[in-house]
């Protein structure tokens, strides 16, 4: 073992004169030693024998189990060891956290102990934006920017297209003209982009970090952060309050990792404000039960109700697709689709299904064009279809979400598909009629059986435009 890895921490020294670009890197995180390469061996164990950083193991054994201290992580099959290169033993190491590079036993984790990095108040931060809230939507500023105040969590639950970010600004600007560090963060890359574009405008007189994995962007202290929620995993005790938008969707919803960092990234007692048009079971009952305080915004911000879908019988499509047939009902919404020149989405459940329709698609029109997770061109077609050069992207679920095209048609092919549950239908729902000059739209569910999920998702957008029209009617 290393001989740093057991020195007791020490207290700062206040004659100390320490480095101002380390200090700058390392306040509020916690990085490994090759995140740190900018920084000498010697300047390192400077500062560790002056008390102003702090070092721990990658890899620490707690109650006889080995658990990475950057993730959480203690499951044995998430853990494996090797005969390591650097210490030459046999090594832990977490598979968990690989994406932002490997923690081993052997690793050293540096948080900062010495004297923050000052945020100065900017008692009046001006803000790049012309546009002006809706009563609901101002209603929900104000309780959310009380939220950040007396550190309290809080959930925003705003149909698609309620203007949620907007909702956002008032909070942000008390807070960081407060002098405190907050961080945007959400589980999806494409939707951390979607809004680094608004925020860097409507906050262009501060500096922003945008963080996420293959951003190139270099990492300085600021009082406004964006990240994706695995970026996380790299702050200590950094933030006053996180906002997490689309706290619902994957990978964030489900993973222990990600909510482990999301707790370590909060400064202790600091609030999370959640942001979501389809709250999980858990949260929407922690909600209407009163244990997590919240508002809805039922209304979208052009005041048109949001569209329903209907439900149409496609027969067989999986033995459709077997026989490389493209069911009827699919051509003649395509045919009628080019006609009208109108864009859409066409959601299909899988990238095999993607592979067997979009062949048969193609040959009717070129400009149908099909994405997905995987497809390296993926934000680049996404621009295409903006640009208005592609008409009908048939997409997997990865566009359920986060973009925003004026006057879009959606079809759903095979909804009866078990990916599709409630939220996922909901959301692809809310791609139609977003633009306040075309506030309607086709949206089409092709089944073969009406699914429980597809019933919910029609009933969740209903129950929405219904205390709307209470809203409005009081
Ligand atoms: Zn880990
Ligand atoms: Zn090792």
């Amino acid at each position: 073992m290393n001989n740093t890895a057991k020195r007791p921490h020490l207290k700062p020294n206040p004659n100390f004169s320490y480095d101002q670009e380390l200090q700058a890197e390392l306040f509020g995180r916690r990085l490994l030693r090759e995140e740190l390469k900018a920084f000498s061996d010697d300047l390192i164990h400077q500062h560790l024998r002056n008390g102003f950083l702090k070092v721990e193991p990658g890899i620490r054994t707690e109650k006889g189990r080995p658990v990475c201290q950057r993730c959480g992580n203690h499951a044995p099959e998430q853990l494996a060891s090797y005969q390591c290169g650097r210490c030459g033993q046999t090594c832990v190491y977490c598979r968990n956290c690989l994406t932002l590079g490997v923690v081993k036993a052997c690793s050293q984790l540096f948080t900062w102990s010495g004297p923050p990095v000052a945020h100065p108040a900017l008692p009046k931060l001006d803000l790049h934006w012309k546009g002006k809230l809706t009563s609901l939507q101002q209603q929900a500023a104000d309780q959310l920017t009380q939220a950040v105040q007396v550190k309290e969590d809080f959930v925003i639950w705003a149909v698609t297209g309620a203007g949620k970010t907007e909702v956002l600004y008032p909070a942000l600007k008390d807070a960081i003209e407060t002098g405190q560090r907050i961080a945007l963060v959400s589980p999806r890359t494409d939707v951390v982009i979607e809004l680094s574009k608004r925020i860097k405008t409507v906050f262009s007189d501060i500096r922003v970090n945008v963080l996420y994995g293959e951003s190139t962007e270099a990492y300085t202290p600021a009082p406004l952060t964006l990240a994706t929620t695995h970026q996380l995993l790299r702050f200590y005790h950094s933030f006053d309050a996180i906002f997490i938008d689309e706290v619902d969707a994957f990978p964030f919803h489900n993973s222990k990792m990600l909510h482990y960092a999301l707790e370590h990234a909060l400064k202790p007692g600091a609030p999370r404000l959640f942001l979501t048009a389809t709250p999980s079971s858990k949260m929407k009952a922690d909600f209407e039960r009163g244990r997590l305080k919240g508002v809805r915004i039922p209304e979208r911000f052009h005041g048109h109700p949001l569209p329903l879908p209907t439900f149409e019988w496609m027969g067989n499509w999986r033995r459709q697709l077997e026989k490389n047939k493209l069911p009827v009902k699919i051509k003649r919404w395509t045919l009628t689709q080019l006609n009208t020149q109108r864009q859409a989405f066409l959601f299909v459940p899988s990238i095999t299904t993607l592979e067997t329709v979009l062949p048969m698609l193609k040959a009717l029109d070129k400009r149908i064009v099909g994405v997905h997770a995987e497809d390296p061109l993926r934000h680049q077609k996404v621009e295409a279809f903006r640009s208005g050069e592609i008409q009908i992207l048939v997409t997997t679920t990865i566009l359920e979400r986060g973009v925003t095209i004026s006057s879009l048609d959606v079809a759903v092919f095979g909804a009866d598909a078990e990916l599709f549950d409630e939220r996922a239908l909901v959301q692809i729902s809310g791609r139609v009629g977003r633009d306040h000059r075309d506030p309607t739209g086709g949206l089409y569910y092709f089944h073969y059986g009406v699914t429980w999920h597809m019933i919910k998702a029609f009933k969740h957008i209903n129950q929405m435009n219904t205390l709307a029209k209470e809203w409005r009617m009081k």
